[in-house]
């Protein structure tokens, strides 16, 4: 009998918090939220004895923790799950393929903006004005609504003001209402788009005043004009309110009336301006669902795209430049979207979106998120919201945008999937987003596309062995032929003097003639700054960084001395600070130097640069290209950024500087690499109608790979790659993983790195272990660096194994004394 009066078990919960330990964390539910408590809501809990943070509720169970009391939950933060199952599934996957904790996989995945937590910091929503609400407040509400009007607090002053420790329910209610934002403050503000808009001052909103009005404007023609279109958009004397809201500024501003009526009219205080806080995402383009007719080499690839999918769900689609490869991808995704699925278009930064987000706005309209690196949180979290609540069904995106809340994917496009920018470097988890979208596939049953006109030679080796499907586009749109490649063969300009600054005589008679026909030209040189050393013409001696094993590069515009390592920063010195010398020359060059260069050479063009320095900000950004593209730029000159999809109508030539560097650095990838910004940069030449022209500057003409490039012959240079790649047990043919120990203590460093190394070799079996061995910049950011390399062969070992090896014997490095400052990273597929 005494079952039936049992009183209804406690409820526990699993937590994912933020944290870098590798496991979930049990906490008790509270009585009064045990009927709301889900998998996937937010909960608030106290981690440690100080901290406060928000995890995600992974299970929910009634099984109370073994050895310890657990703490209660203090506050969920959600009425409905915003991580749902599919996203766990991939977290645990992230976790478990790379090597990292799931608090890792979360910490990248939730925006700040959902995180809350002792570091969040509480701003007023711009959009939200306290007088003007109609809500109900609390008093504690109140008081900290007026407050925040004058400043953002952090946690500790709000529960300073408010004499209140527990916060949550507060702050929770306030998001509630719209009335708050939370942010990080190492982050950048939200910053409010706003809209200026036009409406009627009040006195003139009645019929009687009106008729008035237009008495006394009979002889103003163009100020009546303006009233009377007001009217025709404004309904005000069918209804009142529509005033209110009025009409935005340009709207109303068509071509036959002037600003200057405008004006008046709002001087006599018959119209008045305000402003108004508009949605980033709203936009005036109307989704016009018009897509440019497919010419018949794009419809016939996209026919055997649809065609491989039935049995390769991942298939590539290779073509080169120009091909109009984002056409097919539009009528891929309108077909996708019709069939009631969601769809995510992956790009690999932001350089690409500007002109690929303009081009989809007008075929998707506002149906469509864009989440990128550069959007401050709340508009992170704007875009997670509209995916979980299905406003919009299509997102194009960054890497990140693979741990958003799909729950029905469809099809997975990944543009460009050879761009290294895939790859997550810093911190864990270090991902690759291509091989996560793939991943993501397999679980929604989605197809994913993997686009480029340089495909990753692995990526290209699936396809070649028809473990994925292979779709080949090689017409150019419309009448454009690939660019002619020409060697400017440095060491005989040398000879010949014809060399001037950086600059081979043949580019240089190549920019005139271009330029004499208004056309215009990109530079090429994959390095920032004005040059990458300085050095003492009498003693030899170079300034390099006081925290990195690397030489400090020179910034002219900032006349400093800078590391592109950690930023550390220093003035240039007058003189050597060994012997006194002042012959201080600068060696070698970057995008910098180049730019000065041109501007001297060619005093009556116009040359702008885009590196990381001039596009720090969006706007930076988007001002460059605009500008280039409306012509008003002459000469381009910039790093990677350049070579990254761009399309711009009147590049006829295209330079590439320090093409020997790329050849030459050390590592398995380089040739690829190479090959690929190479042939992408010269992409940028002779787009829609003319053809255009390469200049590769470089000392080795000879190279094989420049004189394949020359040949254009990509599949000769993918099979001796493949062939290449075999020979010395390289990916696709082995797996890699990358151990790296960092210690501020160069002898511990060394010593740990060979012990681990020694622990690896006792514990893995059947796979390679390579090093310990000094990486090429030997100590960045004051931790000294070793690199182990492990090698896996394909297909004969379980993978799963060797990982949970790997990752106990570096736990059991760790745990000993001695060891425990040691910080290992685990780095699968490295790039
Ligand atoms: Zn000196
Ligand atoms: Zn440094």
């Amino acid at each position: 009998m005494e079952e039936l009066f049992e009183e209804p078990s406690t409820k526990f919960v699993e937590l994912l918090l933020p944290v870098p330990i590798p496991k979930l964390f049990t906490y008790r539910v509270p009585h009064a939220l045990q009927d709301h408590v889900q998998v996937g809501q937010r909960a608030i809990v106290q981690f440690g004895d100080r901290k406060i943070l928000t995890g995600v509720i992974a299970t929910v169970h009634q099984l109370p923790p073994k050895d310890y009391e657990a703490k209660y939950v203090l506050e969920l933060l959600d009425d409905f799950p915003v991580v749902i199952d599919q996203q766990f599934r991939l977290f645990y996957w992230i976790a478990e393929y790379y090597l990292c904790t799931l608090g890792e996989v979360l910490n990248a995945s939730l925006p700040s903006g959902l995180k809350l937590s002792s570091e969040s910091m509480v701003q007023l929503n711009p959009s939200f004005n306290y007088d003007e609400s109609t809500l109900e407040f609390s008093e504690k509400e109140t008081i900290l609504l007026k407050r925040l009007q004058s400043e953002s607090l952090d946690y500790s002053a709000i529960s300073k003001l408010l004499g209140v420790k527990n916060l949550f329910s507060i702050l929770k209610s306030l998001v509630r209402k719209e009335a708050i934002l939370l942010y990080e403050e190492v982050k950048e503000k939200y910053r409010p788009k706003t809209e200026k808009k036009i409406r009627l001052t009040s006195p003139n909103t009645n019929a009687k005043k009106l008729e008035e009005l237009f008495k006394t404007l009979a002889s103003k023609p163009k100020q009546e004009a303006i009233l009377l279109r007001y009217l025709q958009e404004v309904p005000v004397l069918n209804d009142t309110s529509a005033n209110i809201l009025g009409i935005s500024k340009k709207k109303l501003l068509t071509e036959d009336i002037s600003e200057s009526s405008l004006v008046t009219l709002i001087k006599h205080n018959i119209l008045e301006e305000f402003e108004v806080v508009v949605s980033r995402f709203d936009t005036t383009e109307k989704e016009t669902g018009i897509s440019s007719q497919l010419t018949p080499e794009q419809l016939h690839a996209q026919r055997e795209i649809i065609e491989s999918f039935v049995t390769h769900p991942v298939t590539l689609l290779q073509g080169i430049t120009g091909s109009g490869k984002t056409e097919i991808y539009i009528s891929l995704i309108k077909q996708a979207l019709e069939g009631g699925s969601q769809v995510l278009y992956l790009l690999p930064e932001i350089a690409l979106t500007t002109q690929i987000v303009h081009r989809l706005k007008k075929v998707f309209g506002s149906s469509m998120g864009v989440y990128h690196s550069k959007f401050s949180d709340n508009e992170r979290v704007e875009v997670w919201n509209g995916v979980l609540h299905g406003k919009f069904r299509f997102v194009v995106g960054v890497r990140s945008s693979i741990f958003l809340p799909f729950d029905n994917l469809g099809l997975i496009i990944v543009d460009e999937e050879h761009d290294p920018s895939y790859k997550q470097q810093e911190p864990a988890p270090r991902y690759h987003a291509r091989d996560v979208a793939i991943m993501m596939g397999q679980m929604h049953h989605a197809k994913v596309l993997l686009g480029s006109a340089t495909p990753s030679l692995e990526t290209y080796y699936q396809a070649q062995q028809s473990k994925y499907g292979f779709v080949r586009l090689n017409t150019r749109f419309g009448e454009a032929q690939l660019p002619a490649v020409q060697l400017a063969d440095m060491g005989q300009e040398r000879k010949q003097k014809t060399i001037k600054g950086e600059f081979s005589g043949m580019l240089l008679k190549k920019i005139d003639e271009a330029l004499s026909r208004k056309e215009q030209v990109i530079i090429f040189q994959n390095r920032r700054g004005y040059s990458p050393m300085v050095n003492c013409e009498d003693c030899g001696w170079v300034p390099t960084c006081v925290n990195c094993a690397v030489s400090l590069t020179y910034h002219q515009f900032r006349s400093a001395l800078v590391c592109h390592y950690c930023g550390y920063k220093e003035a240039l010195p007058t003189q050597c600070p060994v012997c006194t010398s002042t012959r201080l020359k600068t060696v070698g060059y970057g995008t910098e130097k180049l730019e000065e260069e041109l501007t001297l050479h060619f005093p009556n063009a116009i040359v702008q640069r885009m590196d990381l320095d001039t596009t720090r900000s969006k706007a930076g950004y988007e001002n460059i290209i605009e500008q280039f593209e409306r012509g008003e730029t002459n000469i381009l000159v910039g790093t990677q950024m350049v070579t990254k999809g761009l399309d711009f109508d009147h590049v006829s030539l295209v330079g590439i500087f320090n093409a020997d560097r790329m050849i030459h650095f050390p590592d398995f990838r380089s040739y690829e690499r190479a090959y690929q910004l190479i042939t992408q940069v010269s992409g940028r030449a002779g787009r829609k109608s003319k053809p255009g022209t390469v200049v590769i500057q470089t000392s080795s003409p000879d190279h094989p790979l420049l004189i394949t490039i020359l040949k254009t012959n990509i599949e000769e240079f993918y099979q001796s790659q493949i062939k290449d790649r075999q020979q010395h047990d390289y990916p696709p043919f082995t797996r890699l993983i990358e151990i790296t120990v960092k210690h501020t203590d160069k002898k511990l460093c060394r010593t740990s790195a060979d012990l681990l190394t020694r622990l690896l070799q006792t514990h893995l079996q059947g796979v390679r272990i390579l090093g310990p061995a000094e990486p090429m910049i030997s100590k960045i950011r004051n931790q000294y660096l070793m690199n182990i390399l492990i090698k896996i062969p394909r297909g004969k070992s379980d993978l799963g194994a060797i990982k949970a090896a790997i990752q106990n014997t570096i736990l059991q490095l760790t745990k000993e004394k001695e060891y425990r400052s040691l910080r290992v990273v685990v780095d699968v597929d490295p790039m």
